[in-house]
């Protein structure tokens, strides 16, 4: 292992009773250059830091968009009319406004911010539409089957190391009621989503009857705090020893299940009546 490689090693203790066991460590994997289309970020990794059976490598969507071609230039994307419309209420660039439409499967509110849902079932901000981290004038699209994509780096690092790890595929995305963003799992591979506490009996004996953890998603956004939003340059973090899980991999709400993305539609639906 190289050393130079980490940026930081985090130890939690996750037992106060016996500190000596279950520690997890969080690797930030630099030294990576500027990805490009073409690159093998599975192999770029795998050269840069030793993967151990069991890892969750975390990578940050936009180096593998970036190594798949997931991006545009503006210059080519024309604006239809309703991009024309919401870059002016939003002052954006309407070929931006353009590419976060094209990117969504359905788009849940215009306004003050687009807010869409994609086709794998992730709701974000401008369809996670990013033009920061690329050269100027481009746009970074988010892969559109993560899923599919972290079975193939799953795999893709098998056959590269003979080390088994799991996958999890993160974007910076922002959340209701809170402010700030937060890493967000938006494709996986190697364990289930949901960690299921339903049935599971607390200290107290009490039954557990509503708790689904969603670990991908707290793994995501410890790897998201670890890699930064700027020019930190590390696009992959590592955790080693983590305790595994059981559950299900049903992240997204059905929409009958999804009050708040409702409430959105029939809000805006009203205010488009009202234009
Ligand atoms: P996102 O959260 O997937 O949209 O990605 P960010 O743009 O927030 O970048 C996450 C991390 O990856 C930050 O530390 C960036 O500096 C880093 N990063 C982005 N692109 C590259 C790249 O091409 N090469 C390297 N080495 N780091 C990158
Ligand atoms: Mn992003
Ligand atoms: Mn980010």
């Amino acid at each position: 292992m190289k050393g130079s490689a980490y940026r930081k090693s985090f130890i939690i203790r996750l037992s106060h009773k016996d500190v000596t066991m279950e520690q997890i460590q969080v690797m930030g994997v630099r030294g990576l250059p500027l990805i490009h289309e073409g690159d093998n970020i599975a192999a770029m990794i795998c050269k840069t830091i030793a993967v151990q059976n069991g890892d969750i490598l975390c990578i940050a969507s936009t180096i593998y968009s970036k190594a798949k071609g997931y991006t545009k230039p503006l210059a080519s994307i024309t604006p239809s009319k309703r991009a024309q419309r919401l870059a002016k209420l939003s002052g954006e660039d309407p070929r931006f406004v353009q590419a976060v439409l094209d990117a969504s499967a359905d788009i849940i509110m215009e306004h003050p911010f687009i807010l869409s849902e994609l086709s794998f079932g992730h709701i974000g901000v401008r369809a996670g539409v990013d033009q920061s981290n690329i050269e100027d004038g481009m746009v970074i699209f988010l892969p559109p089957d993560p899923m599919k994509s972290a079975s193939e780096l799953h795999t893709e690092i098998q056959t590269l190391t003979g080390k088994d790890i799991g996958i999890i595929i993160t974007d910076t995305c922002g959340r209701s009621f809170r402010r700030g963003q937060t890493g967000n799992a938006i494709g996986w591979s190697g364990f289930c989503a949901i960690r299921d506490f339903r049935g599971d009996t607390d200290l107290f004996g009490h039954v557990l009857k509503i708790t689904e953890e969603a670990v991908v998603d707290e793994i995501a956004g410890f790897a998201n705090y670890v890699m930064g939003e700027s020019n930190n340059g590390v696009p992959a973090v590592i955790f080693r020893n983590c305790p595994s899980w059981t559950g299900h991999d049903n992240l997204y709400f059905t929409t009958d299940e999804d009050i708040t993305k409702r409430a959105l539609k029939k809000k805006w639906d009203h205010e488009r009546k009202d234009e």
